[in-house]
């Protein structure tokens, strides 16, 4: 008996290898039929007897290839077409098929496993890749996503790679960088004035890591500059080199075990490092540390990831427990990617270039990532990630959103899709400014849209809101930033009803003109009432303050005790005269800014807690302050007040002059920053539960969203969800996009996007 079956099934299907699989599979159960690509994705006709129809069902879904998920699966008996062979066809709809552009990936077993293999005509080959792996978005000029239109065009595959191309059972059907050591991409080594320098380059690459020397080698969105992990001497020459005064630097290791010698890992961290993006991943270091101390000082934490090239495959193979790979560049610049560029200006920084000849087209930074509440948190979405879409409650039309100042990515959306771009970077940079409109031009040309609506931060000031300024052609909407934090968590969990949205981060811009941060929303993408804050603190000297924590504590203790400042080193260590003109400052609110920034307030806690007063790197006095915290310490919240309403219109307010007096008497009986940290922790915790039970009693909303960078601290959030959970409330936090200002062009969009669907009356 034979039987006939039509399979349609969507998801990742295409340009993963998909047809070549199936193929496969119809071989292995001898059914005959057809495979197809259409615009929605694969249709699948299969005959044969039934219990092999059934297998290869079974047998598809179970052993998908590593890059493709199913998201629709549809099986219909249809009659009999007697049917020879199996076949796959031309792809249905040509004109239909829109760019379907796969992030980079990793190298998928079967390769690593031909790469040291010396039978195999590609081992030690670092260019290797197939249809389940290697470079994609870095490498596309354009679309539709074929070899012309990437920078193997460079390169004219010799008759073996072609015959593998043009093969439907071979893993390498279709795959655009197929290459081998005969008409493939090689290294070069050369040192810092441009020379060559003879022998085999990977050889000459892993000798001078081995003695210490900086390597910039060219990557697979950009270059980066290594040097040996357990060199103190070489990761110190580094940092000094890349003015990266304390800023963590990030290793690879070849294999989860030798991770295992230098970090702990837990079962979701270690498969978030082994997945086909391999992010950077915070791990917590081990009490004996056997890395250079100098790669993340101050720090318990390293950044590790796996090789995600099949050169770095190479170049760990055996001598290193750990190389640094931290991004190519100066200080806050961009990443260097063009060979040209990379020369000149990594020239001060390496000793030595490790290139190769396949360009990069589009500089993608490697992703970061921490596991937080038992699941995985984009800290950074770049490489790995970037250009795999997020769904949105409905189609709409085509916006771009600009994204925020710092940490910047912008957002595309689609149809019914949003299209966050990888790591832009910090925007007060100027020589980030060069790159964000070619970025931008190079996603449009990719998703083949021609955006609307454009939306920029609030913000008067920002760069993207003078970006916007300059577009002709398209509506401009504005939306606060702490709006779009919301959004952003919102719509990455599919979420449309109304929610309270806890918002803490640095700074943004507010409706009123102040700098907000530390901010309690009720409302969702449509729209939202600002129900409460942390009460506003002075920011004397305004930046200055944000580089300079000790001026934040100064301003907490002055507006906890007026005059009559308690004896604290903090404020000993100052002179009569600073005293003076800061009390000054803020009294006349010359240079002083007001702000509810939930950001600040850690600043001054960990100033208060004498762990820092001034930082080399946003964020670093939270980090620190974080870090400090005795994980066994179960000390008591600090005391807080939520002040109520005084006026119409007016939220409530979050007084932490209570703790601030508390702090003074822990530090007064010889209290520790460890149990100072411990007890602002959950005194955070604590009165955000507490608002919520208000917001739950007052609205009915049982649904709280975490979002903004202060929820990048494990300690706070972990501590937060757990209680809400606890008491019942459902919380939304992030996990596709990052909760700092990486996520926050997802949730411009989200905003534009229902404005512009149903607008606000
Ligand atoms: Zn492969
Ligand atoms: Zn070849
Ligand atoms: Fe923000």
């Amino acid at each position: 008996m034979v039987t006939r079956c039509r399979l349609e099934i969507e998801g990742v299907v295409q340009g993963v290898g998909f047809r070549p699989f199936v193929y496969q599979l119809a071989s292995r159960f001898t059914l005959t039929g057809s495979v197809l690509n259409d615009s929605r994705g694969v249709e699948i006709e299969i005959e044969g007897e039934p219990w092999a129809v059934d297998a290869f069902i079974k047998a598809l879904q179970t052993e998908l290839p590593p890059l493709a998920s199913i998201s629709q699966f549809r099986r219909e008996e249809v009659a009999l077409k007697h049917d020879t062979v199996f076949i796959i066809l031309a792809s249905r709809n040509q004109i239909e098929t829109r760019a379907q552009i796969s992030p980079d990936t990793w190298v998928c077993p079967d390769c690593r496993e031909e790469l040291f293999n010396p039978e195999d005509r590609r081992f030690r080959y670092p260019f290797i890749n197939c249809t389940n792996c290697g470079p994609r978005y870095s490498i596309v000029t354009g679309v539709p996503y074929d070899r012309p239109l990437t920078t193997m065009a460079d390169f004219t595959m010799c008759p073996r790679c072609q015959s593998e191309y043009d093969d439907p059972a071979s893993r390498r059907f279709h795959a655009q960088p197929n290459a081998c050591p005969d008409c493939g991409p090689q290294l070069t080594f050369y040192d810092s004035d441009g020379r060559d320098l003879p022998g085999d380059p990977l050889k000459n690459c892993r000798d001078a890591l081995r003695s210490g020397d900086i390597v910039a080698i060219k990557g697979i969105g950009g270059y980066h500059l290594a040097v040996d992990a357990s060199n103190d001497a070489a990761v110190q020459r580094l940092r000094q080199r890349k003015l990266r005064d304390e800023k963590p630097f990030a290793v690879m290791s070849r294999r989860l075990a030798q991770v295992m010698t230098y970090a702990e890992v837990d079962k979701t961290e270690a498969k978030l490092l082994a997945s086909v993006e391999r992010p950077i991943v915070l791990l917590r270091q081990k009490n004996e540390f056997i890395l250079s101390s100098q790669l993340a000082p101050h720090n318990r934490y390293v950044g590790v990831m796996l090789p995600y090239a099949p050169l770095h495959e190479l170049l760990l193979e055996e001598d290193f427990v750990a190389l640094v790979m931290t991004s190519g560049n100066r200080s806050d610049e961009p990443i260097a990617f063009e060979d040209n560029e990379a020369r000149q200006r990594l020239a001060g920084i390496a000793d030595y270039f490790l290139g190769h000849d396949r360009r990069i087209h589009i500089r993608t930074d490697d992703s970061i990532a921490r596991v937080m509440a038992k699941r995985p948190l984009l800290l950074r979405r770049s490489r790995g990630y970037v250009p795999r879409g997020i769904l949105l409650p409905a189609e709409g039309p085509s916006i771009l959103a600009l994204g925020g100042e710092l940490k910047n990515t912008f957002c595309l959306t689609r149809g019914d899709r949003a299209y966050l771009s990888q790591h832009v970077g910090d925007l007060k940079n100027p020589e980030t400014h060069d790159s964000f409109g070619r970025l931008i031009d190079h996603l449009k040309c990719l998703l083949d849209v021609q955006p609307q609506y454009v939306v920029h931060d609030l913000h008067p000031d920002y760069f993207t809101t003078r970006f916007s300024e300059g577009l002709s052609g398209v509506e401009l909407l504005a939306v606060q930033h702490h709006h779009a934090h919301f959004a952003s968590c919102l719509t990455e969990n599919g979420y449309e009803g109304e929610a309270v949205g806890i918002i803490f981060d640095g700074i943004g811009y507010g409706d009123d003109g102040h700098i907000w941060g530390g901010e309690f929303f009720v409302g969702n993408a449509n729209g939202y009432h600002r129900v409460g804050h942390l009460q506003e603190m002075a920011m004397p000297g305004g930046d200055a303050a944000t580089r300079e924590p000790w001026r934040m504590a100064l301003s907490l203790l002055i507006q906890t005790y007026g005059d009559d400042l308690p004896e604290l080193p903090l404020v000993q260590r100052r002179t009569p005269q600073e005293l003076k003109l800061l009390r000054q400052m803020i009294e006349q609110g010359i240079n002083s800014p007001l702000t509810s920034s939930c950001g600040r307030l850690f600043d001054a806690v960990a100033a208060l807690a004498d762990l820092r007063e001034q930082v080399s790197y946003e964020g670093q006095a939270a980090l620190e302050l974080e870090m400090a915290l005795c994980s066994k310490t179960l000390e008591e919240p600090y005391p807080f007040e939520w002040l109520s309403p005084t006026e119409q219109g007016k939220g409530w307010q979050l007084d932490v002059t209570p703790m601030v007096r508390a702090i003074t008497n822990d530090l007064n009986e010889g209290g520790s920053a460890g149990i100072i940290s411990a007890r602002f922790h959950r005194m955070l915790a604590e009165a955000c539960h507490v608002f919520c039970r208000m917001m739950r009693q007052e609205y009915s909303l049982h649904t709280v969203a975490l979002s903004g960078g202060v929820f990048q601290n494990r300690t706070l959030t972990e501590l937060l969800v757990d209680g809400l959970r606890g008491d019942g409330f459902t919380v939304l936090t992030h996990s596709l996009v990052p909760p700092n200002d990486g996520g926050l062009a997802l949730g411009q969009a989200a905003v534009a996007a229902r404005q512009k669907k149903d607008p606000l009356k």
